[in-house]
């Protein structure tokens, strides 16, 4: 059985990570954070510039390992890239 994990910034909160209640995409489509394999980035990266935590989840997502979506207005590749550049 696949597992299919909704990143948290994306819609659906807990209640201890304070950061996510001021995330930008919740108030936004969800899909456009998980583009189709070669889909568009760019609308979802637009909203992460406007996201005043922005920071916040890139770390949150470099630190959970995610690998789907966008985070911190990373997608997949760019944040492996800049895992790579900080070891
Ligand atoms: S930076 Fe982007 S993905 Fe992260 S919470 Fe803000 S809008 Fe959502």
């Amino acid at each position: 059985m696949s597992e299919v994990v909704i990143p948290l910034a994306h819609g659906t909160f807990g209640e201890e990570l304070g950061w996510q209640e001021r995330a930008l995409c919740a108030q936004t489509d969800p899909e456009a954070f998980f583009p189709e394999k070669g889909g568009s980035t760019r609308e979802a990266k637009k909203v992460c510039r406007a996201c005043e935590v922005r920071a916040e989840c890139l770390e949150y997502a470099l630190q959970h390992d995610e690998r789907f979506g966008i985070w911190g207005g990373l997608s997949e590749r760019e944040r492996r890239k800049l895992k790579r550049q900080a070891v």
